[in-house]
């Protein structure tokens, strides 16, 4: 009685129960490729030749996951000229799923894990979702966050099933990954068990008890939960929720959220299959288009590429630190004290006084309370949390630490004299790291004994919400150390990338030139609001001069006035750059250093909200003397950087493509819809050639840092891309 087929497993029991395990031969997880699409097919071809014999039908997974959702690999092939084909095969792989819905037989989806995207997608076409409660199982419709929307039946069904507004706002638009209790919540699975061998006896027992299952939509006199788009009560509501998704794109090149909304109230206004094709044609003009590539390029591929380790030396156990030791327990050592207890490490926080140091786990006090709250922790995971963190003032409590996070003040001195402090009481082998942003990785070291244990471990704040850690490797560093750091970083669940020693690393000195863009263009008479207007169009999450003021206009000064005088000690000329200037005179004549000190680009409320440019600046620099194209003001950030990058490659302070894309968007906010700083290039049109002769036009329009380096420019010419 049992049958194999490529990717789906058929089993029949004798009450007439037909489980179809999916269980893809050639992958860990099960995705919508050919052997699933084929599988499923030849499976529900079978069901329909032995409906009569059939009671009901039960879908489950061999795999950890339930289904993992689209193919991406094949997804991001798909181009203008393969609309039609692509349209075809979407609608193949969605009519099986329609013909299971009308079967005239219950359908159970036993949900054994993470099912997202399509995953999700094959689930909604059961009559009824059970999902087992394991740790770690994913349920949602991530796509949007993929440049995709959730176009295999997902938009139709959630529409039909949880309302429009609903689906949208809580479901399709942020596309959050719920657990299997949120995902309860929210609607999208309708029954939780325990565990997961008791999913099949409860799926057979809801089969049992619903024999004539079938879905509303497919009853006559269906009505989508709170009305179509054209129903009063909504038509006054939709169209503030499309301001508001434009408000929140801030004008970016994002298509997906909006062919989501678009999708969404279209459907509403037909029958189901009208809608589901309307669905399949939206996501078809994302999948052809650049931005789902970028997207899927940066948020799948590269990150499973860090993730999978590809930046951390091989050969070394897999690390958990148990005890770490923070120095400094001010804005940023607070917050990693925070975020290490949270994953169950013990920490030692030491300021210079006590007090200082339970000021500093005030913070983790604070989010907790928050987070008590709003129901997403309970008292004794909060105690429990709260009692890993010890704050003190005594260099004694570093022994059995092996691992140290230094983040006191910003100076070389200071940061040798605490780690001679600790020195002598820590482990033998433990790995010594710095916050620093600034301050070279090989200076530091000097000042420790173990040099080789010495490493740069780069925080963005705020600590508890910035995804990205940056591993800085010193001349001396080794590679047991930064594989250790690198362990570290996936256990306190962000996202490492791995950069050799240099000023500024990478996020600080690629950050530096979109600001000294905007900054120049402030100089040259551009008006400044444009400037503004063209970092958020761009895709950028700020604009450039707000972002200086909030990180004060004399940090960029002082870092500049250090890296001139270090530059210049090694015999290399000082080219200014056309922001220094503003710079300069913002601080030394009109007293504007930045939000934090009354006031820079902008001005500020008593309560410190941005009120406006501020109208010295306008004055100053004859603001709108002069006008560029929109375009060039925009290209002016997003070259700035990505020639800057090509440089850190350069130089070698990057070595991996993925490490710079994703530390580009997580770390420096370049936008996301170009999937990172190198991908902008290979994705510009006409691809490298396409970008040199476009730097060229900007250089010889905006000075000589436009100039292609040579290396992309040899790239461009072999036909290559940054991969
Ligand atoms: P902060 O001023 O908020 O905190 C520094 C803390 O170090 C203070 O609490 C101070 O009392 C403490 N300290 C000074 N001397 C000490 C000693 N001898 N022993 C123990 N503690 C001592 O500064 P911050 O913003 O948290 O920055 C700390 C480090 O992190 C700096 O190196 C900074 O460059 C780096 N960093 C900052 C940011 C940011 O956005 N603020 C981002 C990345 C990295």
């Amino acid at each position: 009685n049992t049958h194999k087929s490529p990717a789906i497993r058929w089993t029949r029991d004798d009450d007439g129960i037909v489980i179809l395990t999916i269980d893809d031969p050639a992958a860990s997880v099960n995705t919508m490729n050919d052997a699933y699409t084929e599988s499923m097919a030849a499976s529900v071809a079978r069901l329909e030749a032995e409906r009569e014999s059939i009671k009901g039908v039960i879908f489950t997974s061999a795999k950890k996951s339930f289904f993992a959702g689209g193919d991406l690999n094949r997804l991001r092939q798909y181009d203008t000229g393969r609309a039609a084909e692509q349209t075809a095969h979407i609608e193949r792989v969605k009519s099986d799923l329609r013909k299971l819905e009308k079967f005239g037989r219950p359908v159970v989806a036993a949900i054994n894990g993470t099912a997202l995207g399509g995953g999700l997608e094959v689930a909604l076409a059961a009559h009824h979702r059970v999902v087992a409660d394991v740790p770690g199982c994913q349920i949602g419709q991530p796509e949007v966050t993929l440049g995709l929307l959730p176009g295999g039946g997902g938009i139709t069904r959630l529409v039909r099933m949880l309302g429009l507004q609903k689906a949208l706002t809580q479901v399709i638009l942020p596309g959050t990954k719920f657990g299997p209790r949120e995902a309860l919540a929210v609607g999208v699975v309708d029954e939780i068990v325990e565990s997961v061998d008791q999913l099949i006896p409860r799926a057979k027992a809801w089969i049992a008890a619903n024999p004539n299952a079938a879905k509303p939509w497919d009853k006559k006199g269906f009505e989508i939960p709170g009305g179509s788009a054209a129903s009063p009560a909504l038509s006054s509501v939709l169209p503030a929720m499309a301001a508001n998704l434009r408000k929140q794109l801030k004008g970016a090149p994002m298509p997906a959220p909006r062919a989501a909304l678009a999708a969404a109230v279209e459907g509403s206004l037909v029958d189901f299959d009208t809608a589901s094709l309307i669905e399949t044609r939206y996501l078809v003009s994302l999948t052809t288009g650049q931005v789902a590539k970028n997207m899927i390029g940066a948020f799948f591929f590269d990150l499973q590429k860090i993730n999978a380790g590809a930046s951390r030396p091989a050969g070394y156990p897999k690390y958990q630190a148990k005890k770490v030791g923070v120095i400094g327990a001010g804005m940023m050592g607070a917050a990693i004290a925070y975020v290490a207890a949270k994953v169950g490490i013990e920490v030692v926080l030491k300021d210079v006084t006590l007090a200082g140091a339970q000021k500093g786990k005030g913070y983790a006090v604070k989010l907790e309370q928050k987070a008590l709250e709003r129901g997403k922790t309970t008292q004794e995971k909060m105690d429990a949390l709260l009692a890993r963190i010890k704050p003190t003032d005594d260099p004694k409590d570093f022994a059995g630490i092996d691992f140290v996070i230094e983040a006191v003040f910003e100076s070389v001195e200071l940061k040798h004299k605490v780690f001679k402090e600790i020195e002598g009481f820590v482990e033998p082998t433990a790995v010594l790291g710095s916050n620093t942003s600034t301050l070279p990785i090989a200076l530091l070291a000097e000042g420790v004994q173990r040099p080789a244990d010495f490493i740069g471990i780069h925080f963005f704040s705020p600590v508890d919400k910035m995804q990205l850690v940056e591993i800085v490797r010193g001349k001396n560093t080794s590679d047991a150390v930064l594989a250790k750091v690198f362990d570290f970083v996936l256990q306190i669940r962000k996202t490492p990338i791995v950069v050799n020693d240099a000023r500024g690393f990478f996020t600080s000195r690629v950050i530096g030139k979109f600001i000294n863009e905007a900054v120049a263009a402030v100089g040259e008479g551009i008006e400044p609001a444009t400037i503004e207007q063209a970092s958020l169009q761009a895709g950028y999450p700020a604009g450039a001069l707000q972002l200086l003021d909030e990180l004060t206009i004399t940090l960029t000064q002082k870092i500049r006035q250090e890296t001139r005088k270090a530059e210049e000690a090694q015999g290399k000329t000082w080219v200014p750059h056309g922001a220094e200037a503003v710079v300069d005179r913002m601080i030394d004549e009109l007293g504007r250093k930045g939000r934090s000190t009354g006031g820079g680009f902008y001005e500020y409320d008593a309560a410190g909200k941005r009120i406006g440019i501020w109208p010295g600046v306008r004055e100053a620099f004859r603001s709108g003397s002069k006008q560029i194209p929109f375009i060039d003001m925009q290209e002016r950030m997003l070259f700035a950087e990505a020639i800057d990058t090509v440089r850190c490659v350069d130089d070698g302070v990057l070595t991996s493509t993925a490490d710079a894309n994703i530390g580009s968007i997580y770390g420096i906010g370049f936008p996301a819809w170009t999937g990172g700083v190198l991908q902008y290039i290979n994705q510009y049109k006409g691809g490298l050639r396409g970008f040199v002769a476009r730097a060229r036009e900007l250089a010889a329009a905006y000075g000589p840092h436009f100039e292609p380096p040579a290396s992309l420019v040899a790239k461009a010419e072999r036909g290559e891309r940054y991969e």
